[in-house]
């Protein structure tokens, strides 16, 4: 990647990154509705292209290299796009190197476990990329507008009593910095929509018949306490943004653009990380070019020695010859220009 493209990805960013330590009002200096001055709606699809190419390039050589995971966790209100910024940001990447993992209201089984049992089965490997589809976060989120969820957690008398929250963040930025020394970076994004926009959405899963399977009744229910939501997320989004793991609030009322920054804090997680193909010693590379005699020897007759390697150096050949070719045509055009008629007056 350039300098260029390193900078403006670092740069679009960057107001987005919640200073650890810094006290978050939602209502205030976070809208929905931002979009960087330098990044225009007709480049917004080329730019997301782009972003998805490196995505790929990158989470290739994570495999490869097979040191560090990245854990992605994605959380927004209802209507917030995850599911869409998953399908797009992710499109270009090797499924094999990606795993999803949405969370619902907790099973029995994850009930009978500590809180962070479930998200932690569910952890990337290392090479991987993991995504969260809602994430730990929900247990300071939705458990704490909604305290009923807190009693179905069987946690004994003083793990729910006065402090919980603060507990939990201590708990949940312990969590992410252990993970985060063991080589797994911790990737946080907050998809931030408006109170219009999600009735916005909400309509259309209402008028549009392919989209009425995504409504529920519930989530107009969780929209009547969209302050208690509002102040939940400020007081995490202050608590849990940290050195080692910051959040992003991405405005998310334009879904391209929010495609486009979440694919923008993915790509800059993993410029960070820098993972690299492993290279060979110079004894095994020996041994490759032994091996390769050896195949190049069997070549049936009729058939080039080594039909790759002729292959690639037919193309490099036919590269420079356009280019050498292009090269004349413009020195030509430029040879046949008629010269710019001498100003009156010039003396000419
Ligand atoms: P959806 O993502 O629309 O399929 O909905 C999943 C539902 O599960 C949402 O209403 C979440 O609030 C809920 N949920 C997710 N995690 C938890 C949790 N830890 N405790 C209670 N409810 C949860
Ligand atoms: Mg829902």
């Amino acid at each position: 990647m350039t300098d260029e493209s390193a900078k403006r990805i670092a740069d679009l960013i960057k107001p987005l990154r919640v200073r650890p330590g810094s006290k978050v009002d939602l209502g205030k200096g976070f809208d929905p509705r931002y979009k960087a001055d330098f990044v225009k709606k007709k480049d917004g699809a080329g730019l997301l292209r782009t972003g998805i190419a490196l995505l790929a390039d990158y989470q290739g050589r994570l495999a490869a290299q097979d040191t560090y995971g990245v854990l992605v966790c994605l959380q927004a209100l209802d209507a917030g796009g995850k599911d869409g910024t998953i399908r797009h940001v992710m499109s270009g990447v090797n499924p094999q190197g990606v795993t999803v993992s949405a969370f619902k209201v907790p099973s029995a089984e994850e009930l009978d476990h500590d809180y962070l049992w479930r998200y932690a089965c569910r952890l990337p490997a290392r090479g991987q990329i993991g995504i969260f589809n809602r994430s730990h976060y929900e247990e300071v989120l939705v458990v704490r507008v909604h305290p009923e969820n807190l009693d179905r957690e069987k946690l004994p008398k003083p793990a729910k009593g006065k402090g919980v929250w603060e507990r939990r963040y201590r708990e949940i930025n312990d969590w992410e910095r252990y993970l985060t020394d063991n080589g797994f970076k911790v990737v946080k994004l907050f998809l931030n929509l408006s109170k219009e926009e999600q009735r916005t959405r909400f309509l259309k899963r209402i008028d549009v018949p392919e989209k009425n399977w995504k409504f529920s009744a519930a989530d107009v229910r969780e929209r009547a306490r969209w302050k208690d939501y509002q102040r939940a997320f400020s007081e995490m989004l202050s608590a849990t943004s940290t050195r080692w793991a910051p959040w992003y609030v991405i405005p998310a009322d334009r879904k391209w653009f929010a495609r486009v920054c979440a694919a923008a804090v993915i790509v800059h997680a993993l410029m960070e990380i820098d993972p690299q193909y492993p290279t060979v010693s110079a004894d095994r590379r020996q041994q490759l070019l032994t091996v390769k005699r050896e195949l190049e020897d069997e070549a049936p007759k009729g058939a080039r020695a080594d039909p790759f390697a002729a292959k690639e150096a037919e193309e490099v050949a036919a590269a420079r010859s356009r280019a050498a070719q292009d090269g004349a045509a413009q020195a030509s055009s430029r040879a046949s220009r008629p010269r710019a008629a001498a100003r009156p007056g010039s003396g000419a």
